[in-house]
């Protein structure tokens, strides 16, 4: 085990925009941040850009009127970062250590030292786990109707999902596609009673029950999908512009269970801005945010860790080497 002997001021693990955003802002503070970005391809690993390297188009960030590739985006986000002296390392943090400050974070065997740390490892969305999902994603098939739905303007598009997330993207879809089916494996959504009307009620929406996708048709965009239904025991073919997968998202936080305070999905509580229940620990983007999870709600989220962490740092001692102490808000 090789422990680093420098303390960093600031270590953001998760390099998404809010991650880099945090890191943009915590550089500029001259607190040298280190980004520990995700695994690179390693197989299993959290991707370094987070979920904007899974989309194509972004249409809806401030400032980029033509529109941005989300890979091209996050290459920017760091490239910015880097300039006010942003070091990273491609790697997977594999444990965490919040009871005692410095904080430590290991890296395999390496330990890195921290007085202060912002996580920002995001979340992920579930998927069918079908074949080509990878190759498809950003090319018709989708997990978020607020960012892709625009691009199926007078489409035929499909959801998948029962719950309040795959009403909310149906009827947001509405607003663009020529038709909307939805396709659930049962005959009864789960999602809140005023949402579930709104859905059958809406005269695009079609729903189709009990059906499950079984496979999507199209080698670089999706075609269409086939579909299998349980009750008739038959399969389908249904053409679609779009596919959108609203079957629920998992936070990126099981390094963190035990030593910081979770709502019961996992996702990270924050509290007055950007601050966890472990003082000098901070999270920012869709690690704490299941409702809005956009880039620019998770870069604004970014900026407030970094500005949080700055000023929870001035105000402590300089050799601050004391029991982290949970905090209460
Ligand atoms: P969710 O409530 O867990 O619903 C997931 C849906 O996807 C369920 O209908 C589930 O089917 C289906 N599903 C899961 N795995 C599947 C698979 N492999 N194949 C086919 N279907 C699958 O997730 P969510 O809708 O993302 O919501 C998460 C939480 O956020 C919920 O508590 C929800 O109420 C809340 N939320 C609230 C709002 C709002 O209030 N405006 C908006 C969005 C989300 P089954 O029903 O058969 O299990």
């Amino acid at each position: 085990m090789a422990t680093k002997e420098e303390v960093r001021d600031v270590i953001i693990i998760g390099s998404g925009p809010a991650g880099l955003t945090a890191a943009i802002y915590a550089a500029r503070a001259n607190l040298k941040p280190l980004v520990i970005e995700g695994g690179g391809s390693a197989p299993g690993g959290n991707l370094p850009g987070g979920q904007l390297m899974l989309t194509t188009e972004v249409e809806n960030y401030p400032g980029f009127v033509q529109g941005i590739m989300g890979p091209d985006m996050m290459k920017i986000f760091r490239d910015q970062a880097a300039r006010f002296g942003t070091e990273y390392t491609t790697a997977e943090v594999t444990k965490v250590d919040f009871s005692i400050r410095p904080f430590k974070i290991w890296i395999g065997d390496d330990v890195h030292l921290a007085r202060s740390v912002i996580i920002s490892t995001g979340a992920k969305s579930l998927m069918l786990n079908l074949p080509r999902e990878d190759r498809l994603l950003g090319h018709g098939l989708s997990t978020c109707a607020t960012c892709d739905g625009f691009f199926f303007t007078g489409q035929e598009v499909a959801v998948v999902g029962g719950g309040d997330s795959a009403m909310e993207e149906a009827l947001f879809l509405t607003k663009f596609a020529r038709q909307v089916t939805m396709i659930h494996r049962r005959d009864a959504f789960r999602a809140s009673k005023i949402m579930q009307q709104r859905v059958l009620r809406h005269p695009k929406i079609r729903v189709l029950w009990n059906s499950q996708v079984t496979e999507l048709v199209g080698e670089s965009q999706l075609e269409a999908v086939k579909l299998h239904n349980k009750e008739s025991n038959r399969d389908s073919v249904m053409k679609v512009g779009g596919l959108f997968y609203a079957i629920g998202h998992v936070p990126n936080t099981s390094l963190f269970k035990g030593q910081l305070e979770m709502d019961p999905a996992g996702y990270l509580v924050t509290g007055q801005g950007a601050r966890t229940n472990v003082e000098g620990v901070f999270a920012a983007g869709d690690v704490q945010d299941h409702v809005y999870r956009q880039a620019v709600t998770a870069a604004g989220s970014g900026c407030m860790a970094a500005i949080d962490a700055e000023r929870w740092l001035e105000s402590q001692p300089t050799e601050s080497v004391i029991a982290g102490t949970p905090t209460n808000w």
